[in-house]
Protein backbone atom coordinates (compact mmCIF):
# COMPACT_ATOMS: atom_id res chain seq x y z
CA UNK A 1 0.00 0.00 0.00
CA UNK A 2 1.08 4.14 -0.04
CA UNK A 3 0.03 5.43 2.93
CA UNK A 4 1.06 7.80 5.49
CA UNK A 5 3.95 7.86 7.91
CA UNK A 6 4.58 9.98 11.19
CA UNK A 7 7.99 8.75 12.59
CA UNK A 8 9.74 10.45 15.69
CA UNK A 9 13.77 10.86 15.85
CA UNK A 10 15.78 11.41 12.43
CA UNK A 11 18.33 9.27 13.82
CA UNK A 12 19.78 6.35 12.14
CA UNK A 13 16.72 4.28 12.55
CA UNK A 14 14.57 6.98 11.62
CA UNK A 15 16.02 8.15 8.48
CA UNK A 16 16.33 4.31 7.18
CA UNK A 17 13.09 4.08 7.82
CA UNK A 18 11.30 7.28 6.51
CA UNK A 19 14.20 7.06 2.97
CA UNK A 20 12.68 3.67 2.27
CA UNK A 21 9.54 4.21 2.67
CA UNK A 22 9.10 7.50 0.72
CA UNK A 23 11.02 6.17 -2.28
CA UNK A 24 8.10 3.30 -1.91
CA UNK A 25 5.72 6.07 -2.22
CA UNK A 26 4.39 6.58 0.85
CA UNK A 27 4.05 9.94 2.58
CA UNK A 28 6.31 10.75 5.32
CA UNK A 29 7.11 13.17 8.08
CA UNK A 30 9.95 12.74 10.69
CA UNK A 31 9.76 14.47 13.76
CA UNK A 32 13.09 15.32 15.45
CA UNK A 33 13.79 17.25 18.75
CA UNK A 34 17.01 18.88 18.01
CA UNK A 35 16.98 22.34 15.84
CA UNK A 36 19.11 20.69 13.40
CA UNK A 37 19.10 16.52 12.98
CA UNK A 38 22.57 15.21 13.66
CA UNK A 39 24.60 12.42 15.05
CA UNK A 40 26.80 12.98 17.94
CA UNK A 41 29.35 11.10 19.42
CA UNK A 42 32.66 10.59 17.53
CA UNK A 43 33.34 7.78 15.51
CA UNK A 44 31.67 4.85 14.92
CA UNK A 45 31.93 0.53 13.64
CA UNK A 46 29.62 -0.63 10.29
CA UNK A 47 29.42 -4.19 9.64
CA UNK A 48 28.55 -5.71 6.37
CA UNK A 49 24.73 -5.87 7.92
CA UNK A 50 24.90 -2.04 8.21
CA UNK A 51 26.36 -1.35 4.45
CA UNK A 52 24.21 -3.65 2.90
CA UNK A 53 21.45 -1.21 4.47
CA UNK A 54 23.47 1.72 2.73
CA UNK A 55 23.58 -0.20 -0.45
CA UNK A 56 19.85 -0.88 -0.66
CA UNK A 57 19.64 3.08 -0.42
CA UNK A 58 22.12 3.70 -2.98
CA UNK A 59 24.49 5.40 -0.19
CA UNK A 60 27.14 3.02 0.31
CA UNK A 61 29.74 4.32 -1.92
CA UNK A 62 29.04 7.83 -0.91
CA UNK A 63 29.57 6.85 2.97
CA UNK A 64 32.87 4.45 2.24
CA UNK A 65 34.20 7.44 0.42
CA UNK A 66 34.51 9.09 3.97
CA UNK A 67 35.22 5.71 5.94
CA UNK A 68 38.34 3.87 7.20
CA UNK A 69 38.96 0.03 6.25
CA UNK A 70 41.57 -1.32 8.46
CA UNK A 71 43.81 -4.42 7.61
CA UNK A 72 43.49 -5.60 11.28
CA UNK A 73 41.48 -5.65 14.64
CA UNK A 74 44.62 -6.05 17.23
CA UNK A 75 44.34 -6.16 21.37
CA UNK A 76 47.30 -5.11 22.77
CA UNK A 77 48.50 -4.52 26.38
CA UNK A 78 49.78 -1.43 28.13
CA UNK A 79 53.34 -2.32 26.80
CA UNK A 80 52.04 -2.39 23.54
CA UNK A 81 52.84 -6.31 23.34
CA UNK A 82 50.41 -7.79 21.11
CA UNK A 83 47.07 -9.95 22.79
CA UNK A 84 45.09 -10.34 19.83
CA UNK A 85 44.83 -10.24 16.10
CA UNK A 86 42.14 -10.48 14.08
CA UNK A 87 42.89 -9.67 10.09
CA UNK A 88 40.30 -8.80 7.59
CA UNK A 89 38.24 -9.04 6.04
CA UNK A 90 36.57 -11.36 7.86
CA UNK A 91 35.40 -14.99 7.16
CA UNK A 92 32.66 -15.06 4.23
CA UNK A 93 34.21 -11.47 3.06
CA UNK A 94 32.19 -9.52 6.19
CA UNK A 95 33.20 -6.10 6.26
CA UNK A 96 33.48 -3.66 8.85
CA UNK A 97 34.42 -0.42 8.57
CA UNK A 98 34.61 2.78 10.57
CA UNK A 99 33.51 6.52 9.87
CA UNK A 100 33.05 9.89 11.60
CA UNK A 101 28.95 9.88 12.88
CA UNK A 102 28.27 12.80 11.15
CA UNK A 103 29.58 11.39 7.76
CA UNK A 104 27.24 8.44 8.19
CA UNK A 105 24.09 10.53 9.38
CA UNK A 106 24.68 13.17 7.07
CA UNK A 107 24.25 11.25 3.32
CA UNK A 108 21.04 8.98 5.26
CA UNK A 109 19.41 12.68 5.84
CA UNK A 110 20.30 13.98 2.40
CA UNK A 111 18.37 11.15 1.33
CA UNK A 112 15.66 11.47 3.30
CA UNK A 113 14.86 15.16 2.42
CA UNK A 114 15.91 13.94 -1.61
CA UNK A 115 13.32 11.04 -1.90
CA UNK A 116 10.64 14.06 -0.16
CA UNK A 117 10.44 13.41 3.46
CA UNK A 118 9.52 16.43 5.44
CA UNK A 119 11.60 16.53 8.54
CA UNK A 120 10.17 18.81 11.44
CA UNK A 121 12.80 20.14 13.28
CA UNK A 122 12.26 21.41 17.15
CA UNK A 123 9.30 18.65 16.85
CA UNK A 124 9.00 16.95 20.37
CA UNK A 125 7.47 14.00 20.48
CA UNK A 126 5.78 13.24 23.98
CA UNK A 127 3.89 9.79 22.71
CA UNK A 128 2.09 8.00 20.36
CA UNK A 129 -1.47 6.24 20.19
CA UNK A 130 -2.08 2.30 18.69
CA UNK A 131 -4.56 4.04 16.42
CA UNK A 132 -1.42 5.19 14.52
CA UNK A 133 -0.50 9.53 15.70
CA UNK A 134 2.27 10.57 16.64
CA UNK A 135 1.81 13.43 19.56
CA UNK A 136 3.67 16.67 20.60
CA UNK A 137 4.70 18.47 23.45
CA UNK A 138 2.54 21.67 21.38
CA UNK A 139 -0.60 19.47 22.11
CA UNK A 140 -0.58 18.49 18.29
CA UNK A 141 -1.79 15.17 17.25
CA UNK A 142 -0.23 13.78 13.56
CA UNK A 143 -2.68 10.85 12.46
CA UNK A 144 -1.14 8.67 10.55
CA UNK A 145 -1.36 4.63 8.93
CA UNK A 146 1.32 4.19 10.97
CA UNK A 147 3.27 6.12 13.77
CA UNK A 148 6.91 4.88 14.60
CA UNK A 149 8.92 5.50 17.39
CA UNK A 150 12.82 5.71 16.18
CA UNK A 151 13.23 8.07 19.33
CA UNK A 152 16.20 6.51 20.91
CA UNK A 153 16.63 4.95 24.04
CA UNK A 154 14.54 7.23 26.02
CA UNK A 155 11.95 6.59 23.70
CA UNK A 156 8.43 8.49 24.72
CA UNK A 157 6.97 6.15 21.77
CA UNK A 158 7.67 2.99 23.24
CA UNK A 159 6.78 4.20 26.79
CA UNK A 160 3.39 5.80 25.77
CA UNK A 161 2.45 2.89 24.15
CA UNK A 162 3.32 0.46 26.96
CA UNK A 163 5.90 -1.28 25.32
CA UNK A 164 8.58 -1.06 28.01
CA UNK A 165 9.71 -3.81 29.87
CA UNK A 166 13.22 -3.22 31.37
CA UNK A 167 15.44 -0.34 30.73
CA UNK A 168 19.28 -1.60 32.85
CA UNK A 169 22.30 0.49 33.03
CA UNK A 170 25.34 -0.69 33.25
CA UNK A 171 27.03 1.11 36.28
CA UNK A 172 30.19 -0.22 36.05
CA UNK A 173 32.08 1.42 33.27
CA UNK A 174 31.93 5.24 32.18
CA UNK A 175 32.54 5.80 28.59
CA UNK A 176 34.60 8.80 26.99
CA UNK A 177 34.63 9.14 23.27
CA UNK A 178 36.13 11.56 20.87
CA UNK A 179 38.43 12.90 17.95
CA UNK A 180 41.40 13.79 17.42
CA UNK A 181 43.57 14.48 14.44
CA UNK A 182 44.60 10.89 12.75
CA UNK A 183 48.32 13.40 12.03
CA UNK A 184 48.89 13.11 15.96
CA UNK A 185 49.79 9.45 15.38
CA UNK A 186 53.67 8.27 15.76
CA UNK A 187 53.47 6.56 12.68
CA UNK A 188 51.26 6.39 9.48
CA UNK A 189 51.18 2.81 8.41
CA UNK A 190 50.94 -0.96 10.35
CA UNK A 191 49.49 -0.43 13.55
CA UNK A 192 48.33 3.49 13.03
CA UNK A 193 45.94 2.45 10.72
CA UNK A 194 44.51 -1.05 12.39
CA UNK A 195 41.94 -0.54 15.01
CA UNK A 196 43.76 -1.47 18.25
CA UNK A 197 42.07 -2.22 21.36
CA UNK A 198 44.59 -1.23 24.33
CA UNK A 199 43.97 -2.46 27.31
CA UNK A 200 46.09 -1.54 30.93
CA UNK A 201 44.99 -4.83 32.88
CA UNK A 202 46.27 -3.67 36.01
CA UNK A 203 44.38 -0.12 36.57
CA UNK A 204 41.77 -1.76 34.18
CA UNK A 205 41.68 1.41 31.59
CA UNK A 206 40.68 0.92 27.81
CA UNK A 207 41.43 2.91 25.26
CA UNK A 208 40.18 1.91 21.86
CA UNK A 209 42.01 3.50 18.51
CA UNK A 210 40.24 3.80 15.85
CA UNK A 211 41.06 5.84 12.64
CA UNK A 212 38.28 6.58 10.39
CA UNK A 213 38.79 8.17 7.63
CA UNK A 214 42.37 10.07 6.27
CA UNK A 215 42.01 12.92 8.76
CA UNK A 216 39.86 11.84 12.01
CA UNK A 217 40.86 9.44 15.12
CA UNK A 218 38.29 8.71 17.26
CA UNK A 219 39.49 7.39 20.92
CA UNK A 220 36.79 5.81 23.24
CA UNK A 221 38.39 5.93 26.70
CA UNK A 222 36.69 3.26 29.30
CA UNK A 223 37.47 2.91 32.83
CA UNK A 224 35.56 2.00 35.86
CA UNK A 225 33.47 4.76 37.11
CA UNK A 226 34.95 4.52 40.50
CA UNK A 227 38.37 5.08 39.21
CA UNK A 228 38.12 9.16 39.85
CA UNK A 229 41.32 10.16 38.19
CA UNK A 230 40.51 8.36 34.68
CA UNK A 231 36.71 10.23 34.50
CA UNK A 232 37.53 13.15 36.20
CA UNK A 233 35.74 16.21 34.60
CA UNK A 234 37.83 17.93 33.00
CA UNK A 235 39.58 15.23 31.64
CA UNK A 236 43.49 14.83 33.20
CA UNK A 237 45.54 13.44 30.07
CA UNK A 238 48.58 12.80 32.53
CA UNK A 239 46.71 9.92 33.93
CA UNK A 240 46.01 8.49 30.75
CA UNK A 241 49.31 9.14 29.29
CA UNK A 242 50.79 7.59 32.30
CA UNK A 243 48.18 4.11 31.80
CA UNK A 244 49.34 3.94 27.85
CA UNK A 245 52.91 5.51 27.44
CA UNK A 246 52.20 4.36 23.64
CA UNK A 247 49.82 6.78 22.82
CA UNK A 248 51.02 9.72 24.64
CA UNK A 249 51.13 11.96 20.84
CA UNK A 250 47.09 11.21 20.48
CA UNK A 251 46.03 11.48 24.16
CA UNK A 252 48.40 14.28 24.95
CA UNK A 253 45.86 16.92 24.58
CA UNK A 254 42.29 16.23 25.43
CA UNK A 255 38.66 17.57 25.02
CA UNK A 256 37.91 19.29 28.57
CA UNK A 257 34.54 18.34 28.33
CA UNK A 258 33.81 15.13 25.70
CA UNK A 259 30.88 12.71 25.19
CA UNK A 260 30.28 10.52 28.24
CA UNK A 261 28.02 7.33 28.24
CA UNK A 262 27.51 4.11 30.14
CA UNK A 263 26.37 0.76 29.14
CA UNK A 264 22.49 0.69 28.15
CA UNK A 265 20.41 -2.01 27.01
CA UNK A 266 15.97 -1.74 26.92
CA UNK A 267 14.03 -4.76 26.27
CA UNK A 268 10.60 -4.26 25.17
CA UNK A 269 7.61 -6.52 25.36
CA UNK A 270 6.65 -6.08 21.60
CA UNK A 271 7.48 -4.01 18.83
CA UNK A 272 4.52 -2.56 18.32
CA UNK A 273 0.55 -2.30 19.82
CA UNK A 274 -1.77 -1.62 16.87
CA UNK A 275 -0.94 0.78 14.59
CA UNK A 276 1.94 2.36 16.28
CA UNK A 277 5.78 0.57 16.16
CA UNK A 278 9.31 1.19 17.30
CA UNK A 279 13.05 0.62 15.92
CA UNK A 280 16.19 0.57 17.01
CA UNK A 281 17.40 1.83 20.29
CA UNK A 282 13.91 2.79 21.04
CA UNK A 283 13.37 -1.64 21.15
CA UNK A 284 16.42 -2.85 21.57
CA UNK A 285 19.31 -0.81 22.58
CA UNK A 286 22.25 -2.38 23.45
CA UNK A 287 26.12 -2.39 24.72
CA UNK A 288 28.58 -1.64 21.92
CA UNK A 289 30.66 -4.71 23.04
CA UNK A 290 30.78 -5.74 19.36
CA UNK A 291 29.31 -2.37 17.66
CA UNK A 292 25.74 -4.10 16.34
CA UNK A 293 23.39 -1.12 17.60
CA UNK A 294 23.59 1.14 14.83
CA UNK A 295 23.73 -1.59 12.19
CA UNK A 296 20.98 -3.74 13.99
CA UNK A 297 18.58 -0.82 14.08
CA UNK A 298 18.80 0.34 10.28
CA UNK A 299 18.51 -3.36 9.40
CA UNK A 300 15.21 -3.54 11.01
CA UNK A 301 14.13 -0.29 9.81
CA UNK A 302 14.74 -1.37 6.16
CA UNK A 303 12.99 -4.47 7.25
CA UNK A 304 10.19 -2.21 8.53
CA UNK A 305 9.49 -0.58 5.12
CA UNK A 306 9.38 -3.63 3.71
CA UNK A 307 6.38 -4.87 5.65
CA UNK A 308 4.67 -1.68 5.86
CA UNK A 309 4.49 -1.68 1.93
CA UNK A 310 3.45 -5.34 1.43
CA UNK A 311 0.53 -4.56 3.52
CA UNK A 312 -2.47 -4.66 1.65
CA UNK A 313 -4.44 -1.37 3.26
CA UNK A 314 -4.58 0.31 6.55
CA UNK A 315 -6.36 -2.35 8.33
CA UNK A 316 -3.76 -4.81 7.75
CA UNK A 317 -0.92 -2.90 9.19
CA UNK A 318 -1.11 -4.02 13.11
CA UNK A 319 -0.56 -7.33 11.42
CA UNK A 320 2.23 -6.39 9.23
CA UNK A 321 3.75 -4.80 12.48
CA UNK A 322 3.74 -8.25 13.96
CA UNK A 323 4.73 -10.35 11.24
CA UNK A 324 8.16 -8.15 11.25
CA UNK A 325 8.91 -8.65 14.31
CA UNK A 326 8.29 -12.47 13.86
CA UNK A 327 10.84 -12.42 10.93
CA UNK A 328 13.33 -10.11 12.79
CA UNK A 329 13.59 -10.40 16.55
CA UNK A 330 15.07 -13.70 17.17
CA UNK A 331 18.03 -12.73 15.56
CA UNK A 332 17.82 -9.28 17.21
CA UNK A 333 17.45 -10.75 20.50
CA UNK A 334 20.48 -12.65 20.08
CA UNK A 335 22.76 -9.80 18.99
CA UNK A 336 21.64 -8.16 22.04
CA UNK A 337 22.31 -10.94 24.55
CA UNK A 338 26.10 -11.60 22.86
CA UNK A 339 26.31 -7.69 23.83
CA UNK A 340 25.35 -7.74 27.10
CA UNK A 341 27.36 -11.01 27.44
CA UNK A 342 30.36 -9.20 26.29
CA UNK A 343 30.44 -7.17 29.46
CA UNK A 344 31.17 -9.34 31.96
CA UNK A 345 34.28 -10.67 29.99
CA UNK A 346 34.99 -7.08 28.64
CA UNK A 347 39.16 -7.03 29.93
CA UNK A 348 40.97 -9.59 28.72
CA UNK A 349 41.95 -12.14 31.63
CA UNK A 350 46.24 -12.50 32.44
CA UNK A 351 47.26 -13.95 29.47
CA UNK A 352 44.13 -14.07 27.52
CA UNK A 353 44.82 -13.83 23.73
CA UNK A 354 42.05 -12.31 21.15
CA UNK A 355 42.40 -13.98 17.90
CA UNK A 356 38.77 -14.39 16.95
CA UNK A 357 35.28 -12.56 16.85
CA UNK A 358 33.38 -15.56 17.81
CA UNK A 359 30.27 -16.75 15.83
CA UNK A 360 27.38 -14.55 16.72
CA UNK A 361 29.10 -11.07 15.64
CA UNK A 362 29.76 -13.11 12.67
CA UNK A 363 26.00 -14.07 12.17
CA UNK A 364 24.83 -10.60 13.16
CA UNK A 365 27.07 -9.25 10.53
CA UNK A 366 25.89 -11.12 8.01
CA UNK A 367 21.97 -10.65 8.20
C1 LIG B 1 29.62 4.33 23.61
C2 LIG B 1 28.79 3.85 22.45
C3 LIG B 1 29.43 3.40 21.31
C4 LIG B 1 28.66 2.89 20.24
N1 LIG B 1 29.32 2.41 19.14
C5 LIG B 1 28.60 1.84 18.15
C6 LIG B 1 29.26 1.30 17.01
O1 LIG B 1 30.49 1.39 16.89
N2 LIG B 1 28.50 0.70 16.05
C7 LIG B 1 27.13 0.63 16.15
O2 LIG B 1 26.48 0.07 15.23
N3 LIG B 1 26.49 1.15 17.20
C8 LIG B 1 27.18 1.76 18.20
N4 LIG B 1 26.53 2.30 19.26
C9 LIG B 1 25.06 2.24 19.30
C10 LIG B 1 24.42 3.26 18.36
O3 LIG B 1 24.89 4.57 18.66
C11 LIG B 1 22.91 3.20 18.49
O4 LIG B 1 22.48 1.87 18.44
C12 LIG B 1 22.25 4.00 17.36
O5 LIG B 1 22.59 5.36 17.45
C13 LIG B 1 20.74 3.80 17.42
O6 LIG B 1 20.13 4.56 16.41
P1 LIG B 1 18.63 5.08 16.59
O7 LIG B 1 18.31 5.81 15.34
O8 LIG B 1 17.78 3.95 17.02
O9 LIG B 1 18.70 6.07 17.83
P2 LIG B 1 19.47 7.45 17.99
O10 LIG B 1 20.74 7.43 17.24
O11 LIG B 1 19.53 7.70 19.47
O12 LIG B 1 18.51 8.53 17.31
C14 LIG B 1 17.31 8.95 17.93
C15 LIG B 1 16.90 10.28 17.34
O13 LIG B 1 15.64 10.63 17.90
C16 LIG B 1 15.69 11.96 18.37
N5 LIG B 1 14.74 12.05 19.48
C17 LIG B 1 14.86 11.52 20.71
N6 LIG B 1 13.79 11.78 21.45
C18 LIG B 1 12.95 12.48 20.66
C19 LIG B 1 11.65 13.04 20.88
N7 LIG B 1 11.02 12.92 22.04
N8 LIG B 1 11.06 13.70 19.86
C20 LIG B 1 11.69 13.83 18.65
N9 LIG B 1 12.93 13.34 18.42
C21 LIG B 1 13.54 12.66 19.41
C22 LIG B 1 17.14 12.16 18.79
O14 LIG B 1 17.49 13.54 18.84
C23 LIG B 1 17.86 11.42 17.68
O15 LIG B 1 18.05 12.23 16.54
C24 LIG B 1 27.25 2.84 20.33
C25 LIG B 1 26.60 3.33 21.46
C26 LIG B 1 27.37 3.83 22.52
C27 LIG B 1 26.66 4.35 23.75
Amino acid sequence: MRGHAEIAGAGFAGLTVATALARLGWSVRVHERAPEPRADGAGIFLWENGLRVLAELGLERTVLARSHSAAAWEDRDERGAQIGLRPFPLPGDLRMVTMIRQDLHAPLLEAARGAGVSVETGSRVVGADPDGALLTDDGARWPADVAIGADGIGSHVRDSLGLLRERTQFEAIRIIRFTVPLSRAPGSSGQWRNYVDHWNLGARRRVLYVPCNADDLYLMLAAGSEDAPAVAHPLDAGVWCASFPLLEPVLRKLPAAPHTDRYDTVRVDAWSRGRGAIVGDAAHAMPPTIGQGAGTAMTNALALAGALDRAPDRDAIAAALVAWEQSERAETDATQATSVARLETLFPRAGERRDSWGSQPLRAASR
